[in-house]
């Protein structure tokens, strides 16, 4: 292939303590904690709207905080952000026995702690909590370098509307790109996922503007594991099971152009079987791409052992697909070996392939989120951060730690 050199020098335009790559729901968690600690924040997003998958990928279910018998497991800035997404008002709302303290025979009867919030109201009410916190969000920047000195980022180079420039980094930085994108430019080690992703294509429609009948249209399934997998996965998979990897731009514009074909066939099809008036009103603005790159933390988190208290421990998940199992995320599954001031969150942090279907989801990001920002604004130095401290500002911050 034919081969040139960029060679530009850029101006330093911007400087923070900790820069927050990425602005989907782990973004908004780091963002957040990193500026309640007291760090000056500055959010870098690629798109125009904060939320990522959860709102321009409109993927509109807020996971459960709990074990599905009743037990609240995910707190702090997870509950907190659950709260907001429903804050103008819910699709599906919280069931009225999780909203006292009723006791977890109560509360399971009712199902589990989770909501469906809408899209755009999710997305305004996260863009005003964080401007009212003082984080500083810019859009349409994409973070697309990293420049690095004696095993720190220095400087991350963005591009956007304004062209190419550089942000100093005074402290650390948080990659919450969901692709683990950060962690490759600055040379951290990381992997990409072994299967791939099926395709998906929710979307919103009303089917009669009469009546006002709004759905959302959950086309294409997760990949859920072999034994869970029932004749209606089986129906709703699109393209035969065909996989997509999520790390090209070719392969990701084929993507999204090959679910909106199923969008509109799948209208079509509606509109023939006794809907003639439906119309969609929101489709992904964002591939639906599920796991695509991770890093290869100083731990590999697996769902071998639910239940084990890890001594370094910043939360715990529930596994969404079933009741039961509930994890403590490691803080050393966060943070990488090769570069000092770099720490992940959300749908890219260490874990196997297995894992990776339980902690990508909306409440835990939020948990990897929280403890990615308090841990970014205390140190530039993750491997050497005393995560006593740590944990002690997560619980003051109302996280649970240990079973
Ligand atoms: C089809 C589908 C259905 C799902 N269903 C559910 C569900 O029902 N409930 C649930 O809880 N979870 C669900 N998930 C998973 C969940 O939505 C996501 O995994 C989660 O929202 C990921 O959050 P994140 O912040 O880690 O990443 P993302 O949401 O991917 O956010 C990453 C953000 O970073 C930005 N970005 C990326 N690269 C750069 C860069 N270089 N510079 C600047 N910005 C950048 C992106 O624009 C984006 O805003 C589903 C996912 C899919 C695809």
């Amino acid at each position: 292939m034919e081969k040139i050199t960029e060679n530009i020098t850029v101006d330093v335009k911007a400087e923070c303590d900790v820069c927050v790559c990425g602005g989907g729901v782990a973004g908004i968690a780091a963002a957040l904690a990193a500026r309640r600690a007291g760090a000056d924040v500055l959010l870098l997003e690629k798109s125009y709207i904060l939320g990522g998958l959860a709102t321009a990928g409109i993927v509109t279910i807020y996971l459960p905080l709990c074990d599905g018998f009743g037990n609240q497991v995910s707190f702090g800035i997870a509950e907190e952000l659950l709260k907001l997404s429903v804050k103008y008002g819910a699709e599906v709302g919280l069931p009225e026995e999780w909203k006292n303290e009723n006791p977890a025979s109560v509360r399971a009867k009712a199902g589990r702690y989770q909501v469906r919030f809408n899209p755009h109201l999710f997305a305004i009410a996260a863009e005003q909590l964080l401007l009212s916190e003082g984080v500083r969000i810019l859009y349409g920047t994409y973070a697309c370098k990293t420049v690095s000195e004696e095993g720190r980022i220095t400087h991350i180079i963005t591009e956007n509307k304004s062209g190419r420039n550089a942000v100093k980094i005074k402290k650390s930085v948080i990659d919450t790109t969901g692709d683990a994108d950060i962690c490759r430019l600055a040379g951290e080690k990381t992997r990409s996922h072994e299967k791939g992703n099926l395709l998906a294509a929710w979307y919103y429609y009303i089917s009669d503007i009469s009546n006002g009948d709004y759905k959302l249209n959950m086309l294409g399934f997760a990949d859920i594991p072999d034994e869970q997998k029932t004749k209606e996965f089986f129906d709703n998979q699109l393209e035969n099971g065909k996989r997509y990897s999520g790390l090209s731009g070719e392969e990701l514009s084929l993507m999204i152009q090959n679910s909106h074909e199923k969008i509109l066939s799948d209208i079509q099809k509606k509109r023939a079987s006794g809907k003639p008036g439906l119309f969609p009103v929101t489709i992904p603005t964002t591939p639906q791409i599920r796991m695509t790159a991770c890093l290869v933390g100083n731990t590999v988190l697996d769902c071998s052992a639910p239940f084990v208290n890890f001594d370094d421990s910043i939360g715990i998940v529930s596994d969404w697909r079933k009741k039961g199992p509930c994890y403590c995320i490691p803080f050393s599954c966060l943070y990488g070996k090769s570069v000092r001031n770099l720490i992940t969150a959300g749908r890219c942090i260490s874990v196997t392939d297995d894992m990776w279907d339980i902690t990508r989801v909306i409440p835990d990001c939020a948990v990897t989120g929280q403890a990615a920002g308090q841990a970014a604004a205390m140190t530039s130095d993750f491997s050497s951060l005393d995560v006593r401290e740590l944990q002690a500002a997560l619980k003051e911050n109302g996280v649970k730690l240990f079973f």
